[in-house]
């Protein structure tokens, strides 16, 4: 069971790490895809660990810059991600928003759009945060088609999502699927097949029904599991199995060292 969106490095999990990957191996989880955000995570990341994260099998790091701070990234940032993008498995966070709390659109696009280039030069993955912003991204993902990918926490239209599984890409389920409330996405996730799917908390950011936003954990992946498992009609096993060999397969053809 893999975890493919947690920000272990970001607090208050990165004051905690050895303990938190305990937590998600007792639960089951088998590997973590970690991803960074802003300027301070990446010198976070840079400084890793190994020993600390030892208790899961695999560890894939992604590096990249998010849609909310782009406003104010220091020169030579580019630079220095191309420089240290040998170190990491995937680019990300990264992508484009439309909501409130994000800067203007036209601020977003030439970084999403460097960042995307850095993604299909070295073949690595990227990591997408896409809320509201389908229509551009698809459009990018039309006239790139060799970039693949993950949307995380996909939240578009079930036509969204078909034409981002057309293209190879596979779509994140986090813990809001968990609400009670989630009626839309509890639906489009049961008609999207498996073989689409891949499992993510976006800790510590979201939460889960019974866990506040800010405090989830990656061992928060099983309640994703079961609550598909359960849309799904099938054995959660089946719903782990299918979503870490999705999972793994993607980071294999991306070219990207486990
Ligand atoms: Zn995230």
């Amino acid at each position: 069971m893999i975890d493919t969106h947690c920000h272990l490095f970001d607090p208050p999990l990165v004051d905690d790490i050895p303990d938190v990957v305990n937590r998600a191996a007792d639960a089951g989880v088998s590997g973590l895809f970690v991803v960074a955000t802003d300027i301070p995570s990446w010198d976070r990341l840079q400084n890793r660990n190994t020993a600390d994260t030892s208790q899961v099998q695999t560890v894939h790091y992604a590096l990249g810059l998010h849609p909310w701070f782009v406003a104010d990234i220091p020169e030579g940032w580019l630079e220095r991600l191309e420089a240290e993008l040998p170190a990491f498995d995937a680019v990300g966070e990264i992508g484009l928003d439309r909501g409130n709390r994000a800067p203007d659109i036209e601020l977003q696009m030439p970084v999403f759009h460097a960042q995307m280039e850095l993604s299909e030069q070295t073949g690595k993955s990227a990591l997408l945060h896409v809320v509201r912003a389908h229509d551009l991204v698809l459009q990018y993902i039309k006239e790139h088609p060799s970039v693949r990918g993950i949307i995380h926490a996909f939240s578009g239209s079930p036509a969204d999502a078909r034409s981002y599984i057309d293209k190879g890409w596979l779509l994140g389920v986090g813990g809001g699927i968990t609400r009670e409330r989630a009626h839309r996405l509890r639906r489009i996730v049961k008609g999207l097949p498996l073989e689409a799917l891949v499992l993510e908390t976006d800790s510590p950011y979201l939460g889960t029904d019974d866990v506040p936003p800010g405090r989830s954990e990656p061992y928060l992946v099983r309640k994703v599991a079961e609550k598909i498992s359960e849309l799904h009609g099938v054995d959660v096993e089946y719903v782990i199995e299918v979503t870490t060999r999705n999972a793994l397969n993607l980071m294999l053809s991306t070219g990207s060292a486990a």
